[in-house]
C-alpha cells in the first residue's frame, strides 16, 4: 500500500481576485524539496462567488461530484469547511470521498445535506458516513443524512441501512438517534410514503488503529490524533484513504500530531484543520485545541504532500473575536513551509489522477 512516487505533479485551478482562473503547478520530490512551487493564491471565501450561489438541486448541479470519477481516480469534495461557528459561507465540517461508484462521507457537520445536494449527490446515494470524533460540529447532520436519504421523493435510497462508521461511541449516537426519530419513520410508513424496511440505520465501530474499511480497492486507515493538551477529548481520529496509487489524508480535529506526519508522508492530498485568531491570547482554550498555521506549516514540511489544504477554519467569531485574513493564514504557514497551501472552500473539489491533483475552487466551478 506504499504511495511513494518519485515525482508528483499537481495542477491547480484557483481564482485570484477578479481575474480568471489560472493554471498553476507544483511538484514535490520525495527528498522533501519542493522544486517548482509558483505563486500561492489565496482561495478566498470573500471572493465574489460563494457556495450559496450554487443551486440546491441535484438535477441542475454542474458539480463534478454529480458523476462518478473516471476509472482509477480518487475525488475529494469539501462540503463544509467551517467549525462550530454558525456560518452560511462555511458550513459544518464534512468531506465527500468518491472512487469508482462509491460515495463516502467523512463527518457530518451542519448543513451537509445541502452541500451534498449542491454537489449533485443525493443523501440516499451514500455508501456510508465515517466519523472522526463526536463534537457537535462533526455529527449534527447524521440524522439529516439518514432521514433525508430514506424519503423517496428526494433521498434516493431504495433500501439497505444507512451505514455510520466511527471509533468507540458511534453506536451510542446511532442507537439514540434511531430512538429519537422513531415518530418520523412510523408516520411516514403509516402515511404510505415509504416502507419501514427502507428506513434503517446501522453502525460499525472501529476498535483500533489501522485499516478499518477495505472495499473495491478503497482502503480507509484510521489513526489516533489528539484534540486537546490533556487528551480528554476521546476518541479523536484521523483517516488516510487510499485508492490505487492515489491518497488523501484527513487530519480530523487535532493539535499537531506525529501520526499526521507519519501517515501523511508523500500523500497526494493532505487536508488539515487550522485555527488562527488575530490575538492568540483571546480564547486560549480554543486555540490550544487546534493547530495554528505555523504548526501546520511544520507538518506540511515534514509530510511533503503533493498538495496541502486547509479546512475546518477556526478563524474568529463574528462580533466577538477577530480572525485573520487569507493572506495572513498563508504567510503564517509559510514561515515553516515553502510549498503551495490551498485554503479550502465549501464545494471545492480535488480530483486525484495519474497526472496529479486537479482543483476546482468556487470561481472555477461557477464557470463550468
Ligand atoms: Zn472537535
Ligand atoms: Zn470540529
Amino acid at each position: 500500500m506504499s504511495m511513494v512516487r518519485s515525482r508528483r505533479f499537481s495542477t491547480i485551478l484557483l481564482s485570484l481576485g477578479v481575474s480568471s482562473a489560472l493554471a498553476l503547478s507544483a511538484c514535490a520530490t520525495t527528498d522533501g524539496a519542493t522544486t517548482a512551487a509558483e505563486v500561492t493564491p489565496a482561495a478566498s471565501v470573500s471572493a465574489e462567488i460563494n457556495a450559496n450561489d450554487f443551486p440546491v438541486d441535484v438535477v441542475e448541479s454542474t458539480h463534478p461530484a454529480k458523476d462518478a470519477p473516471a476509472e482509477g481516480e480518487l475525488r475529494v469534495t469539501l462540503l463544509g469547511t467551517g467549525s462550530p461557528v454558525p456560518s452560511t459561507e462555511r458550513f459544518g465540517f464534512s468531506i465527500l470521498v468518491q472512487a469508482g461508484d462509491m460515495n463516502y462521507l467523512v463527518d457530518a457537520g451542519r448543513g451537509a445535506v445541502i452541500r451534498l445536494t449542491q454537489a449533485g449527490v443525493e443523501a440516499g446515494e451514500l455508501d456510508g458516513l465515517i466519523l472522526t470524533h463526536y463534537h457537535s460540529d462533526h455529527v449534527l447532520s447524521v440524522d439529516d443524512l439518514w432521514m433525508t436519504g430514506y424519503v423517496p421523493a428526494f433521498g434516493g435510497r431504495d433500501g439497505g441501512d444507512f451505514m455510520v462508521y466511527g471509533p468507540e461511541g458511534v453506536g451510542t449516537i446511532v442507537d439514540n438517534l434511531y430512538a429519537a426519530f422513531e415518530n418520523d419513520r412510523q408516520v411516514r410508513a403509516a402515511d404510505g410514503e415509504l416502507d419501514l424496511e427502507t428506513t434503517g440505520i446501522a453502525w460499525e465501530e472501529f476498535t483500533e488503529e489501522g485499516v478499518v474499511l477495505d472495499r473495491d480497492g478503497l482502503t480507509v486507515t484510521m489513526f489516533d490524533v489528539q484534540h486537546d493538551p490533556a487528551n480528554v477529548i476521546l476518541p479523536s481520529q484521523g483517516y488516510r484513504i487510499d485508492y490505487g496509487e492515489h491518497s488523501v489524508l484527513i487530519s480530523g480535529d487535532t493539535i499537531p500530531h506525529p501520526n499526521v506526519v507519519e501517515h501523511g508522508k508523500n500523500v497526494d492530498l493532505l487536508i488539515h484543520e487550522v485555527a488562527a485568531f488575530q490575538d492568540p491570547d483571546v480564547l486560549p482554550q480554543v486555540i490550544s485545541h487546534h493547530t495554528t498555521p505555523e504548526q501546520a506549516g511544520e507538518i506540511f514540511r515534514d509530510a511533503n504532500p503533493g498538495m496541502a489544504v486547509y479546512t475546518h477554519f477556526v478563524n474568529g467569531i463574528p462580533g466577538k473575536v477577530e480572525g485573520v485574513s487569507d493572506e495572513e493564514m498563508i504567510s503564517r504557514t509559510k514561515e515553516n513551509f515553502d510549498g503551495e497551501v490551498v485554503l479550502g472552500e465549501d464545494l471545492m473539489v480535488f480530483t486525484i489522477g495519474d497526472d496529479g491533483v486537479e482543483v476546482l475552487d468556487q470561481q472555477a466551478l461557477s464557470e463550468r
